[in-house]
């Protein structure tokens, strides 16, 4: 049975079946008829199935974002070298999510400007970044017990090395999600809520009883090696937790700390233009209050830099890579540390 038998018609071109035994490699093709340089042309995005014995189904993600290059590169290690006879279920690997993105390094796909982590649920008359999300809604989703998408901060943020659950209003799914991050051991875990967006994967996996967890693991868009391999070992830890792979062999995690990201004050925005020079890093605590870096006026030496505070204490959790700011630009987010026995 093909993953095109379960329902209506898909603009995708495919031929994925997620019940083929043992490992294959199959692909999602994003039709599209304006591909620059070609009339009509179909865009492969690479899945690849591992079944083993009878167990739970585990899908993974990366690329959702193409300028983010820790998840893509860990998972295009596991497609390669994970065997059936380590997987109990089936785990379902999409290394380059986003395509179109992927290969132009960007975070949204160059064909039609989407950003595919708020298309969910999709559209499947919609432009290639759409018709990609309804298929997952509709014929990936529905046969999964959890996922995990892998995110970094892209080019234009940086984050503590963390995982990342989003808290949905009914909480269902809030404590196997802590769980599972308690598991993966990363050294934070950020607790976002789902209120105002909806367009994400997490709320998509939600409605299809997907419990669903994701990363931010450092970004600028480079690779930070320390990351990456903390982030193959939790991602182990993660899938032998959720009991797809039989065997673990990461060390045991010195444990995740939860952060609160929901406070409005969370977020310190610019307050004038200029070039900020920051006052305190990642994973640094201030206070309320707190001088967290400076504006600089690029075009008058005379006019003092203007010091920018934080209205609430916590822990520095995310950062922005571009020094030069306008007014409004965000310049890096503070966390609070939250009880895990509350989710
Ligand atoms: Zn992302």
């Amino acid at each position: 049975m093909t993953a095109r038998d379960f329902g209506p018609p898909t603009r995708t071109s495919t031929t994925l079946d997620l019940d083929a035994p043992g490992r294959t490699v199959g692909h999602i093709g994003l039709v599209h008829s304006t591909t620059p340089g070609i009339e009509y042309g179909v865009i492969p995005v690479p899945v690849v199935i591992i079944n083993g014995s009878p167990g739970p189904t585990v899908l993974l993600t990366a690329g959702t974002h193409g300028d983010e290059y820790e998840g893509q590169i860990l998972l295009q290690n596991l497609a390669r070298t994970l065997t059936p006879s380590e997987v109990s279920g089936r785990i379902v690997i999409m290394p380059a999510l986003n395509m179109p993105a992927v290969l132009d390094g960007s975070r949204i796909s160059p064909l039609d400007g989407g950003n595919l982590n708020r298309a969910y649920p999709g559209d499947p008359d919609g432009t290639p970044t759409y018709a990609l999300a309804d298929y997952l809604t509709r014929y990936v989703l529905p046969h999964c017990t959890f996922a995990a998408d892998l995110h970094s901060g892209g080019k234009a943020s940086e984050y503590v090395p963390c995982g990342f659950m989003t808290r949905m209003p009914h909480g269902r799914d809030s404590a196997a999600q802590a769980a599972a991050m308690v598991a993966m051991g990363l050294p934070y875990t950020l607790v976002y809520d789902e209120c105002t967006e909806n367009r994400a994967m997490d709320t998509a996996c939600d409605q299809a009883g997907v419990v669903m967890v994701s990363t931010e693991l450092s970004g600028g868009g480079t690779i930070n090696l320390h990351t990456l391999r903390a982030a193959r070992d939790g991602l182990n830890r993660l899938l032998h937790h959720w009991g797809v792979l039989r065997e673990a062999d990461a060390p045991p995690t010195a444990g995740t700390k939860f952060i609160d990201v929901n406070d409005s004050r969370s977020s310190v925005m610019a307050p004038g233009p200029g070039l900020f020079e920051p006052a305190v890093g990642l994973g640094d605590r201030v206070g309320a209050g707190d001088v967290v870096g400076w504006l600089h006026a690029v075009d008058d030496p005379d006019m003092g830099s203007r010091p920018v505070r934080v209205e609430m204490g916590g822990t520095v959790v995310t950062r922005r890579v571009p020094p030069l700011v306008v007014r409004g630009n965000y310049l890096m987010s503070i966390g609070q540390e939250l009880d895990p026995s509350t989710l």
